[in-house]
């Protein structure tokens, strides 16, 4: 599966793509400590021929597999591209890969779907990160038994 586009049909008229793409093959290459891309990507395309160029017009869906970037809470991350618009040259550095009559949009989508990713993912809003960890009870009991040295200084010189 793959986004493949039949350059000589576009010759005609616009073509719609609609289906999905796994975010693996999407972009096998994205790393990310925070971030996976393990669910599938939907899309609803819509591409245009304009003379060198492919007009591609959409929306994109995916959901990510995130880790909070400031508590570390496991969330799914809803993730959409809604009515972009990209003009995508076939020919020249920036070229869409074409094999044949077929042009592949899979990276014209990736970018996409890549930019619309958050730099630092955050399970909400308002997400305060780390709750400082309870320290053990009997270890609470035993610090307050002990003097503290400052204070008891202190008590010292009243008494
Ligand atoms: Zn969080």
């Amino acid at each position: 599966m793959s986004l493949k586009v039949n350059l000589r049909l576009l010759e005609k008229e616009s073509i719609q793509l609609d289906g999905d793409i796994l975010a693996s093959e999407l972009a096998p290459d994205f790393q990310d400590e925070l971030m996976r891309l393990s669910h599938p990507v939907e899309y609803e395309l819509m591409v245009e021929r304009q003379s060198d160029s492919l007009l591609v017009t959409g929306n994109l869906r995916t959901h990510v597999d995130c880790e909070c970037a400031r508590c570390l809470k496991v969330f799914l991350l809803s993730v959409q591209v809604d009515e972009f618009s990209l003009m995508v040259p076939l020919a020249g550095e920036e070229a869409l890969p074409v094999d044949g009559d077929f042009a592949d949009l899979t990276p014209a989508v990736r970018e996409d779907i890549l930019l619309a990713l958050p730099t630092n993912p955050l399970c909400g809003p308002d997400c305060r990160g780390l709750k400082p960890k309870g320290q053990p009870r009997e270890l609470q009991v035993r610090e307050q038994a002990e003097p503290n040295t400052a204070w008891s200084a202190l008590d010292n010189l009243k008494l």
